[in-house]
């Protein structure tokens, strides 16, 4: 399917020349780090055009957009145009080459080359791969299939989007598989759309990973007061299908048949590693990468949900950003710190429906749990606390203390000075605190603790 020309489906395609075309650094996918790592690059040299040849290769056939803004654009919310930072006038002023529509499909590692599913082939000095993740199936396919059948999508691209948006208008009944915050993002914006939608998940609860049963229980029924059909504890047997292969729904392991004219599948993501794993780079759940982001291979950096540091993969975009921090830092030869697995915080993107989910939810022995309900404003506090540490906080209604609070639990501060003020006026005890603080000690090893990776040479003679 075509993208809407409104993200520029026409790809800058370099000539074709029996020569491989060559560039000091090239990225293999133009998702959300790929253009944040090149806008980073253009942020540290002032705006100015970066020193050595850089080519962009994406496999979508658009510009780079904002993938987070899909949810809000399948509501209804926002247009297509405004999920796009960048023209095509910027990559030329930075002297950035842009291919798209044309995916790699090798990495030749012992000639620094790639080559791309039109047979053009690439040279490089430094390959940088952030080819994201792909929506992962929650049942195997029917037998002999390779690509999604019809009637079964993901929740990833715009084509996605755009492919809803068409099945949207013929109208009909929508199953969403996956109760996380991609499904219940999806569903929302079908059912806004129109369809009749029915949300099935796996577990007892809706966003079993960051909510508590109480949390999940207002949220299910926001939701379901706006028409939304939930059913949890639902476990998979098989698909539906029709004589032609169609996707028709699918039928539960207690035996009921869920029948649809469209079946969104989003559970879960699986990183895009296939072109690592078949350059032989090392690879576990993902690819395996340092505390600066590089691969087993020298050459080769690995960035965003393609990417594994510490046994730890990826599917939200703040540790991304700090992985672009230290990664842009280290191509232009500025010192960094190396990058570190830090904890995260989710916020669900559903319009009239505020919550808020940061560190762990479920308490070990000797934690306590501080709890504020209620239940005319429908608003909701659990704050889970280790050695008078916050450790976990779930926040439903008024969110509003919810960065204050991930701070307090990042920075690891105690609060016990503050407890009793803790649930009913969070962030204004939190503010207190910080004021009568002692104020930080200088230390040194904790400003910059690495500086040590040295670029391939002709890199750092560019720079
Ligand atoms: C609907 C939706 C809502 C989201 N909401 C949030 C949110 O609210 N908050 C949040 O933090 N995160 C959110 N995310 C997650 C966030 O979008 C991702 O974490 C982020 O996009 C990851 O960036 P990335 O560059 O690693 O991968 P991507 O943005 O997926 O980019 C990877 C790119 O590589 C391309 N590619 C793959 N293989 C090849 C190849 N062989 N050759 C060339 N190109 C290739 C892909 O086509 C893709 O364009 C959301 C994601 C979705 C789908």
């Amino acid at each position: 399917m075509q993208q809407p020309s409104s993200l520029g489906d026409s790809a800058a395609i370099a000539t074709l020349s029996p020569e491989p075309l060559s560039a000091e650094l090239v990225i293999i996918g133009h998702g959300m780090a790929a253009q944040k790592l090149l806008e980073q690059l253009v942020t540290l040299v002032s705006n100015r055009r970066l020193a050595w040849p850089v080519l962009v290769i994406g496999e979508e056939p658009c510009l780079p957009y904002n993938r987070i803004q899909l949810s809000p654009l399948l509501a209804g919310e926002v247009n297509v145009s405004s999920l796009t930072s960048q023209t095509d006038d910027w990559f030329k002023r930075h002297g950035i080459t842009r291919l798209s529509g044309d995916p790699v499909v090798k990495i030749k590692r012992d000639t620094r080359q790639l080559i791309m599913l039109s047979g053009r082939r690439l040279a490089y000095q430094r390959l940088i791969i952030a080819t994201g993740s792909r929506p992962a199936l929650p049942l195997s396919l029917p037998a002999s299939r390779q690509a999604w059948p019809e009637g079964l999508m993901g929740f990833r691209e715009l084509k996605d989007v755009e492919q809803m948006r068409v099945a949207c208008s013929k109208g009909g009944h929508a199953l969403v598989i996956g109760g996380g915050l991609l499904g219940l993002e999806a569903a929302e914006g079908l059912r806004k759309r129109g369809l009749d939608v029915t949300l099935l998940q796996r577990s007892e609860r809706l966003m079993n990973r960051q909510l508590d049963d109480t949390a999940a229980g207002l949220l299910a029924q926001a939701l379901e007061s706006r028409g939304l059909h939930i059913i949890t504890n639902a476990h998979l047997d098989q698909w539906l299908q029709a004589s032609d292969g169609r996707i028709t729904g699918v039928r539960l392991t207690d035996g009921r048949e869920l029948k649809a004219d469209l079946t969104v599948a989003a559970t879960g993501i699986r990183p895009e590693m296939s072109l690592a794993q078949a350059a032989g780079l090392r690879c576990q759940r993902a690819i395996c990468v340092d505390d600066h982001l590089r691969t087993s291979d020298p050459h080769i950096h690995a960035l965003g949900e393609c990417c594994e540091v510490d046994g730890e993969t990826f599917g939200l975009i703040e540790p991304i950003w700090a992985q672009i921090e230290v990664l842009a830092r280290q191509l232009l030869e500025l010192p960094t710190a190396p990058y570190r697995n830090a904890p995260l915080a989710t916020r669900l993107k559903v319009s009239g429906i505020d919550l808020y989910s940061c560190g762990e939810l479920v308490p070990a022995s000797g934690d306590e749990v501080l709890v504020y309900q209620d239940f005319t404003l429908n608003d909701y506090r659990r704050l889970l606390l280790r050695d008078n540490r916050l450790i976990g906080a779930v926040l439903y209604g008024d969110v509003s203390a919810g960065n204050a609070l991930f701070e307090a639990l990042k920075s690891g501060t105690p609060l016990a000075e503050i407890r009793e003020d803790l649930l009913f006026s969070p962030e204004e005890a939190l503010e207190r605190l910080e004021a009568t603080a002692p104020p930080p000690s200088d230390d040194p090893n904790t400003a910059l603790r690495d500086t040590a990776h040295t670029p391939p040479d002709s890199l750092e003679e560019a720079a």
